[in-house]
């Protein structure tokens, strides 16, 4: 379900973008309108899955700060041994990490037509260092999407998702403290989003495609919804 008059905001072109038009999916998009999204949701709402769908639809990245995490942990880099001890207690990374990770990302090439970003921002510090970098870069956020869900439904799939992906933080007892750390951490947040009128609340209980759909439809990408 979508709210009324929650469509995605243009918001102003941006100073860094070409006004160019490329072609995507047969169908001619303006850069200058690229949309700069969030996906906002506890975990198991299926928030990596409809970023990545969403993304893909619109030909842009979806930036998951936690895939960010995982990759650079493999990598041994900087950020991903600060990150490591943090994820495996379940517990959120610093800020000043993850903003560090986060705007490197931001910086690359790949961005500059757009983006949907999955699992940040998580805390209110978040929520205004995403502001000034977007403010640096001369950027608006056109729309926040926050998948709605009910928690018994989270823990199942959270819990299905621990024996097929066989993550580290997928035991019982670190999903019920990453479940708790959003509601006292990163919930509040969407309220903030919902005040600034950048909510499009999705009904996330279904199947996937059904789903998409609702997403593509809340953002306001109704000739979108029939390709998925
Ligand atoms: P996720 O895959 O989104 O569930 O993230 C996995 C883990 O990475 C989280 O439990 C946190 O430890 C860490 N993480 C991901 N995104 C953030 C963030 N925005 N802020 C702090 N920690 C994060």
């Amino acid at each position: 379900m979508t709210q009324p008059g929650s469509s995605l905001s243009q918001g102003n072109t941006g100073v860094s973008r070409p006004s160019t038009t490329t072609i995507r999916r047969g169908r001619p998009v303006s850069q200058s309108t690229a949309p700069r999204l969030l996906i906002m949701g506890p975990q198991g709402s299926g928030k990596g899955t409809q970023a990545a769908r969403l993304a893909e639809h619109l030909g842009m990245p979806a930036i998951s700060t936690g895939d960010l995490f995982r990759a650079n942990i493999l990598l041994f880099t900087e950020f991903g041994v600060q990150a490591q001890s943090y994820i495996n207690r379940g517990e959120l990374v610093p800020d000043y990490v993850t903003n560090a990770m986060l705007r490197d990302r931001l910086l690359k090439e790949d961005v500059k037509g757009g983006f949907v970003l999955d699992g940040y921002p998580r805390t209110a510090g978040q929520v205004r260092d995403l502001d000034d970098m977007v403010a640096e870069f001369g950027w608006t956020l056109n729309g926040v999407i926050y998948l709605r869900v009910d928690t018994e439904a989270v823990t199942e799939r959270m819990e299905h998702r621990a024996i097929v992906q066989g993550r580290s933080d997928d035991t019982p007892e670190l999903i019920a403290k990453r479940l708790r750390i959003y509601a006292e951490q990163t919930a509040p947040l969407v309220d903030e989003y919902r005040e600034r009128g950048l909510l499009v609340e999705v009904d996330a209980m279904g199947d996937v495609p059904e789903i998409t759909n609702r997403v593509l439809a809340g953002i306001g990408l109704n000739w979108l919804a029939n390709t998925v």
